[in-house]
Formats: structure tokens, C-alpha cells, sequence
């Protein structure tokens, strides 16, 4: 395989690499058999440092990047794509608190979000519509107490495990008459915040995904997570980086297995009297998952780069997204095409990469949204 990284970024990805070979790869199926999201895995990558890896020191993290967080994230979902998004979910409540709340709000939450002590979510979608991130129904008044919320959120992943959430909600109108969000930090048992319906979904299974409901949520004056107004900023900065170079980095993961199980298969079976890898037509499938899975690396690892050393990589995060899901997709459904008929039997994980790498295709965006960003950075 190929090198992108430093010799610490190496170093990283062999100690994540081994951590992932003990506690993920050996159970990965049956989490994904079972729906179960091993919520206990939280406190040992807490542990090791993994939570939080871009938060600096002083407030528990690691004081690294959002490189060495796809690295990461790449690592796990290499075997669970769906344990990868419980943990890249967690890390948006860390990035939002990190990035926009005040010192009071980092030393309260970022040392027990970067320890496992906590779980983290972000509710932001809602039954109107993902993509219409501005029409949200979720309202947020101020009051004498601080801030009253009331709403409901849908496909919120870790719906039903997390003990610390950040909502989005209308707050008001502004000068031309539209909404405008503002974003809120839920501390750990505040009255009033429950977890709904429980999806039962195609991929990414091994994560809760659901409903989070708000029945007049009381949160304090100190609850609130940046400016009045600012909740569209953060969602969007959050998610724009933080969820969507995650996303990419489960693809690239679903990828690298996408070509190790083909090449795997391909040497093992014979046919013909000889092995299958022997085939021109299968070597070609074999070379587009290679290239594919080199394309999004390079283009993952570069955004990060960028995002790292400080500018703002939105749109070349969306160009990621949107290239790496689907070619996450075609990748597999070539591997499971090479297998012949041991492609669709479930005792091989490429099927599973299958469904998965199909799941990662809406979250947090989807392939439309991130062809408009794209071209709407391109034509601005
Ligand atoms: C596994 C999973 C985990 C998730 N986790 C979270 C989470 O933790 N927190 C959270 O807040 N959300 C989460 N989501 C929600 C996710 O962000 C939304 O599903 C996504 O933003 C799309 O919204 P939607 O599903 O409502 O689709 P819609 O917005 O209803 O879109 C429907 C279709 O319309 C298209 N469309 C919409 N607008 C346009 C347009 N302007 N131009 C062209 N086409 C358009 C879309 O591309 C899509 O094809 C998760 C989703 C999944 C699947």
C-alpha cells in the first residue's frame, strides 16, 4: 500500500491498526448482525487517546489534526464502518464545543468527551429535510431561565447512547425575514431530552440511529454555544469538516478492505486448474478498486492538509464526500462481482462493505449537495 503520511502519522496508524485488530475486526460482523453498537469502546479509544484527537492538550485531547482523526476513522472502518460513525459522531460534539464555546464550556465538556466519559451527539436533522438545514421546525426561545427548546430530530446516530448532545433550533427570524438558528449544548440528564423511534437501517449497522425528541428542554443563559443566530455556522463548519472528511475516511477504509479481500480471493480460488488472479478481467477489477481507493486517499488526505494548516476546505471535503461514498460503492460491488457466487454469501464482509458504503452516501450530505457545493464554490 501507499504512504501519504509523517513518521508520527505512521506511527499513529500502527498503534490505531492494532487496537482495531484486538478490540473491532474480530466482532465487526456480529455487531452488524446484531445491530449492537459496542458503546463500551468509547472509555478504551478515550483511553488511548483517540477521542478528540484534534482538541489541544489542555483541554484532554491530543493537540493533533483532522489527518490524524481520518487515520483514525480509516483504521476502524476498515472492519466497522458502523462503529466508526459512532465515534466520528461523538467527535462532532467535541469539534462544535472546541471550535465555538467558551473557555468555561471547553474545561466543563472536553476533558470527559476526550476521556469516554461521555458520549457525544449532534441533532441537527429534521423530519422536514436534511438538505433544508435552514427550515427547522425545532424552536429555541429565550427566556428569564437561560433558553426553552421544543422539537424533534430524525437519523440522529447515537440517538440512544449519547449523554451529551448539541441541538440546533429556530431562534427568530433575522432582518430579511429568515430564520435563523442558534445551536445549544444539552448538559448530561437535563429534563425533557429523550430518544425516540430506533431505525433499523441497510448499513453502518453496529451504530444507534434514531429520533432525539426536546419536550420543553430548559437549558441555562451558559448553555448556549456560540452567538445567538450563529447555530447555521457551526452545523455547517461541524459537519462540513468534521462529518463529511469522516465519512470519506469510512470509504477509504471500506476501500483499502475492498481490494484486500479481492486480492485475498482472487490468489485463493481456482479456477481453470489455476487462480482466479491469473484472469486479465479480474486483474482489470482489481486495478479500478486500487485506483479508486487511491484517488480518495490522496484527495481525503489533501483536504485534511489543508483544513490543518488552517484554511477553510468545505468544498474540497464536499469533493471528497461525494468521489469517495460512490466510489466506495462501486469498489465493492466489483469485489462481490469477482467472488462470483461466494460475493453474496455473509460469511465474506464485502457484502457488508456493500451495504455500508451505500448507508455513507446520505450521511451527513448527500451526492447532490455535495455536487452544489462543489459547484458553487467552482462558480462563485
Ligand atoms: C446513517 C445516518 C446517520 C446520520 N446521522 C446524523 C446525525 O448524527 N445528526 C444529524 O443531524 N443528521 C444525521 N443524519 C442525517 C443526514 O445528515 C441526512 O439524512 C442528510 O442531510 C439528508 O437529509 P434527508 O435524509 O432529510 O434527505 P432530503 O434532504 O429530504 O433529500 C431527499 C433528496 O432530495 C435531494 N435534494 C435535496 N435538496 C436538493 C437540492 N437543493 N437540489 C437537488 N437535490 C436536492 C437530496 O439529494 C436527496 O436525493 C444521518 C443520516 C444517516 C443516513
Amino acid at each position: 500500500m501507499f504512504e501519504f503520511f509523517n513518521e508520527d502519522q505512521k506511527m499513529l496508524r500502527s498503534v490505531v491498526r492494532e487496537l482495531v485488530d484486538k478490540v473491532v475486526a474480530p466482532y465487526a460482523a456480529e455487531w452488524d448482525e446484531k445491530d449492537h453498537c459496542p458503546k463500551e469502546l468509547f472509555k478504551v479509544f478515550g483511553e488511548q487517546g483517540l477521542l478528540g484527537l484534534f482538541v489541544s492538550e489542555e483541554y484532554g485531547g491530543a493537540g493533533l489534526g483532522l489527518t490524524e482523526r481520518a487515520i483514525m476513522l480509516e483504521e476502524v472502518a476498515r472492519h466497522s464502518s458502523g462503529f466508526a460513525i459512532a465515534l466520528m459522531t461523538h467527535d462532532l460534539a467535541v469539534a462544535a464545543v472546541y471550535n465555538f464555546g467558551t473557555e468555561a464550556q471547553k474545561k466543563a465538556w472536553l476533558p470527559k468527551l476526550c476521556s469516554g466519559e461521555l458520549i457525544g451527539g449532534l441533532s441537527v436533522t429534521e423530519p422536514t429535510g436534511g438538505s433544508d438545514l435552514g427550515n427547522q421546525a425545532t424552536t429555541i426561545e429565550k427566556n428569564d431561565a437561560g433558553y426553552l427548546m421544543n422539537g424533534r430530530k430524525v437519523f440522529i446516530t447515537n440517538s440512544h447512547i449519547a449523554d451529551f448532545n448539541i441541538w440546533t433550533g429556530t431562534s427568530g427570524v433575522n432582518d430579511k425575514g429568515r430564520k435563523m438558528l442558534s445551536a445549544l449544548i444539552i448538559p448530561p440528564g437535563t429534563p425533557g431530552l429523550s430518544a425516540g423511534r430506533k431505525e433499523n437501517k441497510l448499513g453502518l449497522r453496529g451504530s444507534v440511529t434514531g429520533d432525539t425528541i426536546a419536550k420543553d428542554v430548559q437549558c441555562g443563559p451558559d448553555d448556549l454555544l456560540g452567538k445567538e443566530g450563529a447555530g447555521a455556522t457551526i452545523a455547517l463548519h461541524t459537519i462540513g469538516h468534521f462529518g463529511r472528511s469522516g465519512i470519506s475516511a469510512f470509504s477509504v477504509g471500506i476501500m483499502r478492505g475492498s481490494v484486500e479481500e479481492a486480492v485475498k480471493f482472487s490468489k485463493e480460488r481456482i479456477i481453470y486448474g489455476k487462480p482466479l488472479a491469473k484472469l486479465a478481467e479480474i486483474q482489470a477489477m482489481i486495478a479500478e478498486n486500487q485506483i479508486d481507493y487511491e484517488a480518495a486517499a490522496a484527495m481525503l488526505y489533501n483536504a485534511t492538509a489543508i483544513y490543518d494548516r488552517g484554511e477553510d476546505a468545505i468544498p474540497r471535503i464536499a469533493a471528497v464526500k461525494y468521489f469517495s461514498t460512490e466510489a466506495a460503492i462501486r469498489s465493492t460491488r466489483r469485489t462481490m462481482d469477482l467472488m462470483g457466487g461466494y460475493g453474496v454469501m455473509n460469511e465474506y464482509p464485502v457484502g457488508r462493505f456493500l451495504r455500508d458504503a451505500l448507508a455513507n452516501v446520505p450521511s451527513g450530505g448527500t451526492s447532490q449537495i455535495m455536487r452544489i457545493i462543489v459547484a458553487g464554490n467552482i462558480l462563485k
